[in-house]
């Protein structure tokens, strides 16, 4: 008898944010597997569960690890932060099963993105068009990534950029900055959150041309203006040409 595999979207943090959905297929599973900080936010309200935890940069190994799982008749939810399909793990797995020509069903629940959690802190700076960036260039070309900054910033697109620093990669975002700057002006406003959601959470609202200055890490989700975007009461809030 085969099992069942949930690709859960965790959302930004605590359990406020994990939808019930996400929270009902956990709690219908035999085994909950996923990055141990992920499991260890979970563990306390679905105590009577397996635990398959892993460190990161094991993701095709972890994905493995849930078919195998799934194959002996178990329900597996694989839990990813945010959404699991926005650089999560749910596109990784369900390439897995069709890689092993598996019939094991897939299914994934949706979860509150990081760039939505932070736009929403920051007031609302997603209200038109906008381009989510990764900054790490682990899976994808750094020419790539500065081809795509090039057509949000000349497209007049809202940036929200995932990943926009670690302790390897370093001058990736200046180099951002810089192109952005080719199409925006340096007083654009620029969102910083860390920590959306959690216990550590820092917001602050700040420009474009001030943002090489500010303290961003990979816990960080930077949400860069476009042309329409103003600072109204103190909030980021990006017109969409409503006449008020
Ligand atoms: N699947 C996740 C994104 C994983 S990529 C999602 O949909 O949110 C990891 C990046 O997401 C981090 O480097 C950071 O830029 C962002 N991120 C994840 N959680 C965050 C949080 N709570 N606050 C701010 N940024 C976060």
């Amino acid at each position: 008898m085969n099992g069942k595999i949930y690709v859960v979207g965790m959302g930004p943090g605590g359990q406020d944010h994990i939808t019930p959905k996400a929270m009902a297929a956990m709690q219908g599973s035999d085994v909950i597997a996923g990055y141990k900080t992920y499991i260890d936010l979970v563990k306390p309200f679905l105590a009577d569960k397996e635990f398959a935890s892993s460190g990161m940069k094991k993701e095709v190994a972890r994905c493995e690890e849930v078919l195998e799982l799934a194959k002996t008749g178990k329900t597996v939810s694989l839990i990813s932060s945010g959404d699991a399909g926005i650089y999560g793990m749910a596109g990784i797995m369900i390439e897995i099963v069709d890689a092993q020509n598996s019939d094991i069903e897939v299914e994934v629940i949706p979860g509150i993105s990081a760039s939505i959690a932070s736009a929403s802190l920051l007031g609302a700076p997603l209200m038109n068009d906008f381009a989510t960036i990764s900054l790490s260039d682990l899976l994808t070309p750094w020419e790539v990534i500065i081809k795509r900054l090039h057509a949000a910033g000349s497209g007049d697109f809202v940036v929200s950029l995932y990943n926009p620093r670690s302790k390897t990669r370093v001058k990736h975002l200046d180099t951002a900055i810089d192109i952005l700057l080719e199409y925006q002006k340096p007083e654009t406003p620029v969102g910083i959150v860390k920590h959306a959601m959690r216990e550590l959470q820092e917001t602050q609202i700040t420009t474009l041309g001030n943002l090489k200055n500010c303290d961003i890490d990979m816990f960080t989700t930077v949400i860069i203006g476009n042309s329409q975007t103003n600072v109204v009461n103190n909030k980021m809030v990006t017109t969409r040409g409503y006449h008020i």
